[in-house]
């Protein structure tokens, strides 16, 4: 399922949008404040960049410095976020979640 990222007008922070299909209308609100003046914050459709993206985001999230250690961690944050969306989990992100259990971390954005 493609994912969008949109950035919020009002509290300036990033919303990932599952869109059913390309080009289908997306009624987006901003999941930290609820504003609702969101603006498309990648060009295009970018599935494997959104993917990595949450994955980047919630590997970053924790403040404690045990957490960095685990990658455990960074399964667990995307599984939740994944629920509470409402939302299965995608085969890929399933994959760099095992992977990152097994100790492997995401490879970093390259463009
Ligand atoms: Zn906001």
């Amino acid at each position: 399922m493609p994912i969008y990222e949109y950035k919020c007008r009002d509290c300036g922070r990033l919303t990932s949008v599952f869109v059913r299909s390309i080009g289908s209308e997306v009624d987006a609100t901003c999941r930290h404040c609820g504003g609702s003046k969101l603006s498309r914050a990648i060009s295009g459709f970018a599935y494997h960049k959104s993917e990595a993206t949450i994955l980047q985001e919630y590997g970053s999230e924790p403040k404690r410095v045990e957490d960095y250690r685990d990658p455990r961690q960074i399964g667990r944050w995307v599984e939740r976020r994944f629920k509470e969306m409402g939302e299965e989990l995608p085969d890929q992100t399933r994959k760099m979640i095992d992977a990152a259990r097994e100790g492997e971390l995401p490879p970093p954005l390259t463009d």
